[in-house]
């Protein structure tokens, strides 16, 4: 991983060392609560709202017997209730950066893992079954959320009215770019607010942020 020579080598808001990871505010642990709770409630709302556009019954944040289920989406899908629980990883924070190194999707293998092992039981108790729906926060996807994908696709092409429209395309792609703009939407805003609640500014914000590498570095006094 690149060296930054002008970004803190210290993160100001979590204390951790962040020594060649220009990417730390989209997954910092102060934000988790702010920036990072925005960008998966953003995701989620996209989930329903594109369950409720293909009249497929869904509830966000769903309450079984009035008690608040913690998965983020309900959806039926064919007679099957499926339980989607919202959650980004980022692999070059120092938990993961290791093992994703060596493979891309160690890490969002095991959030699924821990997803799974969580809500399985309630999920089963309440007729469904879990689904860790687990994204890289520079946007892949996890093999859980990949599978769920494919089951979405699969039940809207055989719905698909051929008369209705020819040109539809594959009928899942404006949800992805959903997901897509809403997770850049919120590393965006975690990046604003990492740079806000540091008081970081200028040249020095800019190479905490981004990662600038300076193509010639003038020494200012
Ligand atoms: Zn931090």
């Amino acid at each position: 991983m690149t060296n930054y020579p002008h970004a803190p080598s210290v993160c100001p808001l979590c204390n951790t060392n962040i020594a060649g990871n220009a990417c730390h505010a989209i997954g910092c642990a102060m934000m988790r609560r702010t920036a990072l709770t925005k960008r998966h409630d953003g995701i989620a709302k996209c989930l329903h709202a594109f369950f409720e556009r293909h009249d497929l019954p869904s509830q966000l944040e769903p309450r079984v017997d009035g008690e608040r289920l913690k998965p983020d989406v309900e959806v039926v899908i064919n007679g099957s209730t499926f339980f989607l629980d919202v959650s980004l990883v980022s692999p070059v924070e120092a938990t993961y950066v290791q093992r994703a190194s060596e493979d891309a999707f160690a890490a969002l293998r095991s959030r699924e893992q821990h997803k799974i092992t969580k809500y399985s039981e309630v999920a089963r108790e309440a007729g469904g079954v879990v689904v860790p729906f687990v994204l890289s926060s520079f946007g892949g996807y996890g093999e859980k959320a990949s599978g769920f994908i494919s089951t979405l696709r699969s039940a809207l092409l055989a719905a698909f009215d051929p008369f209705s429209d020819s040109t539809a395309g594959d009928p899942v792609a404006q949800l992805l770019r959903d997901i897509a703009a809403a997770t850049q939407r919120g590393n965006a805003a975690a990046v604003m607010e990492a740079r806000n609640r540091s008081g970081i500014r200028g040249r020095d914000a800019a190479n905490l942020i981004w990662g600038r590498a300076r193509l010639n570095p003038r020494h200012s006094a």
